[in-house]
């Protein structure tokens, strides 16, 4: 039996990934300086369910752009803070991270490592002899530059999901599962948020709304007429099992001339992916779950290219997730022009765990304050589409996890 409700919040937040999870937390932490206290957040399935269960969780700072390295630097303090910053354990992992970069790709690739520094981050570029130093195994020689980052790493994706959303209960965040948002209202006049209802019959009524749907945002945005050029997009990812013989331990990293990323897993796993290799996906609730033959085939063959051993290693899981794409491949972070208290957080294209620390702390400013204020998320504004003013998405990099 149907039953319906009205309730009041000051926000509802729609989506328990790492996104939404990390927004109503920062909400809830700075509620003191904004007043907004009474925040839903409505999860249609469980935390952490879409991507952010999925994720390889590589934290790593090498972008093409000065928002994005800012973004993931921040947050990389906050993960290596966590439990004193948020409470509770993200499972952050310092490995280090390697850069590769063919000679195509030079230029680029010394352009980024500028602006990185430009905004603080840690890297330089190395010697191949120091590269080979800290990862044994590895094959360097054919790398026409390569860059290190000694505090990246990974972390926990749906643990990070999860502690975020326990500190925001404890902040008194009302977090509900199982309870797809239905639908936005917009008044009368379609010029700002009324109320949100739920799947189950509850109206909420709000003036602010948060979009955090990860791959199903392009479907969820359409039925409410906002355009926003997002495509939910599948993506594999292997675990190997290696020889501790051959290749003892190693950083995380990234190969561009060979498109994969990389990093260990637990003791003896080492974790592959290639984020530039994408289907589309109509419906994230329909897509084969399941590592592709071809994908093992191919992937093997490119990491074996970098780490010589792992010939020897012995596949020991294959699966796939959902990527939310956008066409620079870099989130989207704003309000929504002409509906009042519509926010979008969302098209992280296969990066956005790293990032999501800041985005809620951005998110909050945002929300708060009506602008974030920390640092200057503008170029990840949603018009950026119909003016043309696309972010450098380099070569590809940006993608790469
Ligand atoms: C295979 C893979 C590897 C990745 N590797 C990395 C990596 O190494 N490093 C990195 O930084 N990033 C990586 N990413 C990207 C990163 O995981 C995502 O950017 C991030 O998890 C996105 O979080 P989200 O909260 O936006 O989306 P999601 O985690 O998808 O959360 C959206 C949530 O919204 C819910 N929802 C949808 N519709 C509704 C509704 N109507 N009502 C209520 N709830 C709703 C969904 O159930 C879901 O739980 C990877 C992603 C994948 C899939």
């Amino acid at each position: 039996m149907t039953t319906s409700a009205t309730e009041t919040a000051d926000v509802v937040i729609i989506g328990g990934g790492v996104m939404g999870c990390s927004i109503a937390c920062n909400l809830a932490l700075t509620a003191n300086s904004h007043g907004l206290r009474r925040i839903v957040l409505l999860e249609r399935d469980t935390l952490g369910s879409g991507s952010t269960g999925r994720s390889s969780a590589a934290i790593r700072m090498h972008y093409s752009t000065a928002v994005s390295a800012e973004m993931a630097w921040r947050s990389l303090h906050i993960y290596r803070n966590f439990p004193e910053i948020i409470g509770g354990d993200c499972g952050y992992v310092e490995t280090g991270y390697l850069v590769f970069a063919g000679p195509d790709d030079v230029d680029a690739f010394r352009a980024n490592i500028a602006t990185q520094q430009s905004v603080g981050v840690i890297t330089d570029i190395i010697s191949p002899t120091d590269a080979a130093g800290l990862a044994p195994g590895f094959a360097v020689e054919d790398a026409a530059a390569i860059a290190y980052e000694p505090y990246s790493g990974h972390a926990d994706a749906s643990g990070t999901a999860y502690a975020y959303a326990t500190r925001a209960r404890a902040e008194g965040v009302n977090i509900r599962l199982k309870t797809p948002a239905a639908g936005i209202e917009t008044g009368a006049d379609g010029s700002r948020v009324a109320a949100v209802n739920a799947a189950d019959g509850t109206r909420i009524e709000t003036g602010i709304a948060v979009v955090a749907t990860g791959p199903w945002s392009p479907a969820f945005l359409k039925s409410h007429g906002i355009g926003a050029p997002l495509v939910a997009t599948r993506h594999e990812v292997l675990h190997f099992r290696r020889s501790l013989d051959t290749v003892p331990h190693h950083p995380g990293g990234a190969d561009i001339s060979n498109r994969i990323y990389f990093r260990p897993e637990g003791q003896d796993l080492t974790l592959v992916g290639n984020g530039n290799h994408s289907d589309v996906v109509r419906d994230p609730e329909v897509f084969a779950q399941r590592a592709s033959p071809s994908f093992i085939q191919e992937v093997w063959q490119r990491l074996t290219r970098r780490i010589p051993p792992m010939a020897d290693a012995e596949l020991a899981a294959g699966y796939a997730g959902l990527y939310t794409s956008t066409p620079d491949s870099h989130p989207i972070i704003d309000r929504v022009d002409g509906i009042e208290g519509l926010y979008l957080c969302t098209g992280f294209s296969g990066h956005g765990f790293k990032l999501a620390p800041m985005v809620g702390v951005l998110m909050a400013e945002l929300i708060g304050t009506g602008r974030a204020t920390t640092m200057d998320i503008s170029p990840l504004r949603l018009s950026r589409f119909v003016e043309g003013a696309l972010n450098n998405s380099g070569y590809g990099f940006d993608v790469l996890a």
